[in-house]
């Protein structure tokens, strides 16, 4: 039975001090207690100044949050947690601005790497879904909207492929791909290792999707006139695109090219997960501190 997400008052109550948030993380990140990284032993002394553990066998030095989005971070823990909890919270995603406001943070600059460290570890995590049997899948484009036919071919927009398992009429889970151009080729390399064998492919007649029909697979084209009959024919990949594309367009106000993928991960993190709410929370801190974090320098590339 889906237990309930926790309340804004319980989590305030929980995780009020640094203390309380350290704690947290290191039960998630050692749940049978501390073991060293290098030899195993459990047991270890605790520098307080240094905030490390060091190994009472090896002697190997340990810290809890080295190599995760927490590290060397001047922002207090408390504020990450509050963060981490409303990206994960919000179904339809929360403007950096709001958050800067809320939790008191100084410079957007800082929140807004914030935001995109944690979409990271999302993106990082999610890549390991992958999708089987009956998927749905479409095209659509994001950016400023130039008069094109449907989009396709339209220059200066970024296309996306978006794709939707789904079972017994229902849709189980989402990915969403930025992708260089529509051509076969560059769909089917960026959807292969995301795709379990033996699927069935459903798209409109765009004929890259033609290339899923091989050894691996099935393609079953539905031909498509008036935009009714797409919806009608391919529902919850329509349903997903018009969902992303409301928040991205509401919540983001559009967002560049270039950080695209990771706004789009941060959805399909949400949705794929959207069953297990009362555990969000924690799987989302679980990614933060397994992922290899990003830097100012690199988002700016
Ligand atoms: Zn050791």
């Amino acid at each position: 039975m889906q237990q309930k997400p926790m309340s804004l008052l319980e989590f305030q109550r929980k995780f009020s001090t640094e203390k309380a948030c350290q704690g947290h993380l290191f039960r998630l990140r050692w749940p049978q207690g501390y073991k060293c990284p290098r030899c195993q032993h459990d047991q270890a002394y605790f520098h307080r100044t240094r905030q490390l553990y060091q190994c009472k066998a090896c002697g190997y030095q340990a810290s809890l949050t080295a190599g995760t989005i927490f590290h060397k971070t001047r922002t207090p823990i408390t504020k990450w947690f509050w963060m981490i909890f409303l990206m994960g919270r919000q179904k339809s995603g929360v403007s950096m601005l709001s958050l800067q406001r809320m939790l008191e943070i100084r410079s957007y600059k800082t929140v807004w790497v914030m935001g995109h460290k944690i979409r990271k570890a999302m993106a990082d995590r999610d890549a390991y879904y992958q999708l089987g049997g009956l998927i749905e899948m479409d095209d659509t484009y994001f950016g400023s909207s130039k008069p094109g036919k449907r989009g396709r071919g339209a220059g200066g927009k970024a296309a996306v492929v978006v794709a939707v398992e789904i079972e017994d009429r229902k849709p189980r889970f989402a990915t969403m791909r930025h992708v260089g151009s529509l051509s076969a080729t560059e769909i089917h390399s960026t959807f292969t290792g995301h795709l379990q064998q033996d699927w069935v492919v459903r798209t409109d007649g765009w004929p890259s999707y033609g290339i899923f029909d091989s050894a691996q697979g099935e393609h079953q084209p539905v031909v498509t006139g008036s935009g009714r009959d797409a919806v009608k024919l391919l529902p919850w990949v329509h349903t997903v695109i018009a969902n992303v594309k409301g928040n991205i367009r509401g919540v983001y106000h559009g967002v560049s090219s270039k950080h695209l993928s990771r706004y789009l991960a941060e959805f399909s993190y949400r949705f794929n997960r959207r069953f297990w709410e009362s555990q969000m929370f924690d799987r989302m801190l679980t990614a933060c501190l397994a992922t290899n974090t990003i830097g100012y320098s690199e988002l700016r590339e």
